[in-house]
């Protein structure tokens, strides 16, 4: 998928406040920034909208879609399928747009096996007992779900030296900079900007 804009992949435990960096960096990118809206087999919660948060479907329409190639790359998660549709994705990139992929490590890493000039980044809690502190003041989980995320999470964590980078979000103000700081220096590395150069080279003053 070679293209002129930026493929942001960005992993980290649930909990760890990826959710709110994301959407703090997108009000921060405007136009620039879009995330990518995944596909589900997973219920969805209180105030979540199909087609803003996820796309909710059956395993029957899930498995579909991957049959039909339509997945940029998915992954199980706990009991349930999660997928990023493609076409999007694509169109977007060919844009010029910095598309954000908020997804789980496995995603993260056939994303990096399929497009190596993604940006792949690691949101990490500053603790596993802050973790679990805002697990439990989320208060959308059973305790017992919250124990298995946490497990989940120990696991993911081994996994944060594959990304690129890592943030970790203690001061939420912080992280957002460092997340944001990373789009903007990804933005300037020569690839992407080679065809600015070539806009300089051919500009002949009058
Ligand atoms: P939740 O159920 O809390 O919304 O999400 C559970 C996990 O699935 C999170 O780590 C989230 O980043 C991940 N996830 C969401 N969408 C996708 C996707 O399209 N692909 C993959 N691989 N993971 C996803």
């Amino acid at each position: 998928m070679r293209n002129e804009g930026l493929l942001i992949v960005l992993s980290g435990p649930s909990g760890s406040g990826k959710d709110t960096i994301i959407s703090r960096v997108l009000d921060a990118l405007g136009d620039e920034g879009f995330l990518s809206v995944s596909m589900t087999t997973r219920p969805r919660r209180g105030t979540e909208v199909d087609g803003v948060d996820y796309y909710f479907v059956t395993p029957e329409q899930f498995r579909e879609n991957v049959e039909n190639d339509l997945m940029l790359e998915y992954a199980q998660y706990g009991a349930n399928f999660y997928g990023t549709p493609v076409g999007p994705v694509r169109h977007l990139l060919a844009q010029g747009k910095t598309v954000i992929l908020n997804i789980e490590v496995q995603g993260g890493k056939n994303v990096r096996r399929l497009i190596p000039e993604a940006i792949e980044i690691f949101v990490a809690p500053p603790s596993l007992q802050e973790l679990e502190r805002r697990l439990i003041k989320r208060g959308t989980e059973t305790r017992d779900a919250i124990d298995r995320r946490l497990l989940i999470a120990q696991a993911e964590l081994q996994c944060a030296a594959d990304y690129d980078y890592i943030v970790i979000n203690d001061v939420l103000e912080d992280a957002v900079d460092d997340v944001l700081a990373i789009i903007r220096a990804s933005r300037l590395k020569s690839e992407l900007s080679i065809s600015r150069i070539r806009e300089v080279m051919n500009h002949v003053e009058s």
